[in-house]
């Protein structure tokens, strides 16, 4: 339902938890956080933001990237294991979803064919799962490129921010049918579905068109197509009345 993600100075988990509080405006029925630092600390559970605001402070959860997600539940029941991000197998993939995978049961078959288990009864756990099948199934490919492959092969809609643990200074977007955007800070970055989280920090924004994704990181972001090729976005400058 609602995606952030932050890169940068500040610290991430109150970055995130103050733009997730600025979605529940949409609704949502369960809200999680990845957060980046030297580990990957995954956050989440069924229920309002500020419980996922208690379990940060409680757990001391500190960091300068990461995502976070309230959920509207479509595929699994809204409860803790189903809340986003959601895991690869190995911990090192996290992931946070907004739409609707259509093939994520054929998909997943393959995959527990594979040998691979699920924790979630969730359509997004198969994008965690399938990156990281494609990413470690061959050595020449770059995470990048296992995201692009993954991409092809669901069906679907989908707002994606994705992070893992072997390039902790990047997150990954993706967008097809919901919609994610980038705002741009001085040497930070913010990522959202809409602009409410964003307009605090900054109003220089690039909207991402459906069948784009990016790389981004603190101080750069690289906007592509789906096939790799290389675009030049616009950038916005958003009217803040303050
Ligand atoms: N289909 C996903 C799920 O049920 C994402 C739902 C959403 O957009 O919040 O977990």
């Amino acid at each position: 339902c609602g995606i952030v993600g932050y890169v940068g100075d500040r610290d991430a988990g109150d970055v995130l938890v103050k733009g997730l509080k600025r979605l529940e405006y949409r609704g949502y029925d369960s809200a999680g956080v990845a957060i980046l630092n030297g580990q990957m600390s995954i956050q989440k559970g069924k229920g309002k933001v500020v419980n996922l605001e208690k379990l940060i402070k409680v757990n001391g959860v500190k960091g300068n990237i990461g995502i976070g997600h309230t959920r509207w539940a479509t595929h699994g029941e809204p409860n803790d294991v189903n809340s986003h991000p959601h895991l690869s197998e190995s911990g090192k993939v996290a992931v946070v979803h907004n739409g609707i995978i259509e093939n994520y049961g054929s998909l997943k078959k393959k995959l527990s064919d594979n040998g691979r288990t699920f924790k979630s009864q969730t359509d997004t756990e198969i994008i965690a799962q399938l990156i990281e099948e494609i990413y470690s199934k061959s050595k020449d490919i770059s995470f990048e490129q296992a995201i692009r492959l993954t991409l092809k092969q669901i069906v679907g809609t989908y707002g994606l921010a994705i992070v893992n643990i072997e390039e902790p200074g990047k997150i990954y977007i993706a967008r097809k049918g919901s919609p994610l955007l980038l705002g741009i800070g001085d040497n930070e970055m913010f990522i959202a579905s809409d602009a409410s989280p964003i307009v605090e920090y900054t109003n220089k924004v690039v909207y991402l068109d459906d069948g784009e994704m990016a790389v981004v990181d603190r101080s750069s972001y690289e906007v592509k197509t789906i096939e790799d090729v290389s675009l030049t976005k616009e950038v916005h400058e958003l009217a803040i009345s303050l």
